[in-house]
């Protein structure tokens, strides 16, 4: 049977808005008992907050579909280093929710690991703070290298550039988690309980959704709905396995 890993942002709603076909194609994955989660380098939202926020525009979701890079990187982490114990963070609720979930102590004196997720009220001072950890021996790792945050406004920067500052400013090089490294990847599929070949990778962005299935040994289909379109297939040299104008035609697929 066929399971999927759906991208949220330009692929199941821009905003407030859902794209077209995405609610109803939703409703027949859960109708049919189709194996999937939502799949998002978004570490600051928890399951909770996510599933709320796509139920208020239309959908019917539950928490426990969604899988963040914030969960990506704890079971990683819990996964490599079974003695982890004690870590500090720059984060929303959501980092602080997967960290706490993942059985670690929050210690801002010598942490073994500081995870990095995007906290937009974060100040000069929490990154200099990091800094020091990180230089004092905590292990740094990047919820997701997103180089910009896209809203209303136009770009924002994103937690990859965030990462990159306290790669630069520590010397240090992140542990990298989100798409398209593979850490997310690995961790969903074992989450979902299937192999890599049962695996679609459904997004709208080549850079990070198909170029990380395909990393990772997954099969894509990529929907021409949000960042990318048909013509930077080529121009970028990134192929998936299928190609969407939208959702609604993954029916066709299958
Ligand atoms: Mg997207």
């Amino acid at each position: 049977m066929a399971a999927f890993l759906i991208d949220l942002d330009g692929t199941m709603y821009r905003g407030i808005d859902p794209i077209d076909g995405a609610i109803e194609w939703i409703d027949t994955l859960n109708a049919f008992n189709v194996p999937y989660l939502f799949l998002t380098n978004n570490s600051s939202r928890t399951p909770k907050q996510a599933a709320a926020h796509m139920n208020k525009i239309g959908f019917h979701v539950t928490p426990d579909k969604f899988y963040t890079s914030a969960m990506a990187a704890v079971s990683t982490i819990k996964a490599e280093d079974p003695l982890a114990k004690t870590a500090a963070y720059i984060g929303e609720g959501g980092m602080y929710e997967a960290l706490v979930e993942g059985g670690f102590e929050l210690d801002y004196h010598h942490p073994q690991y500081f995870f990095v997720g995007l906290n937009r009220e974060a100040t000069y001072s929490d990154y200099s703070e990091a800094a020091r950890l990180i230089l004092n021996g905590a292990k740094l790792v990047g919820t997701n290298n997103d180089r910009i945050l896209l809203s209303e406004a136009g770009a924002n920067v994103g937690n990859g550039s965030i990462v990159a500052m306290l790669e630069y400013c520590t010397s240090k090089v992140a542990i990298k988690i989100g798409k398209p490294y593979s850490p997310i990847f690995i961790g969903a599929l074992k989450k979902l309980k299937v192999n890599a070949d049962e695996v679609f990778m459904v997004g709208d962005n080549l850079e990070t959704d198909i170029a990380g299935a395909t990393r990772a040994g997954l099969k894509s289909i990529f929907i021409d709905s949000g960042v990318h379109h048909l013509e930077d297939i080529a121009d970028l040299g990134i192929q998936p396995t299928y190609y969407c104008k939208n959702v609604l035609d993954i029916a066709t697929l299958f």
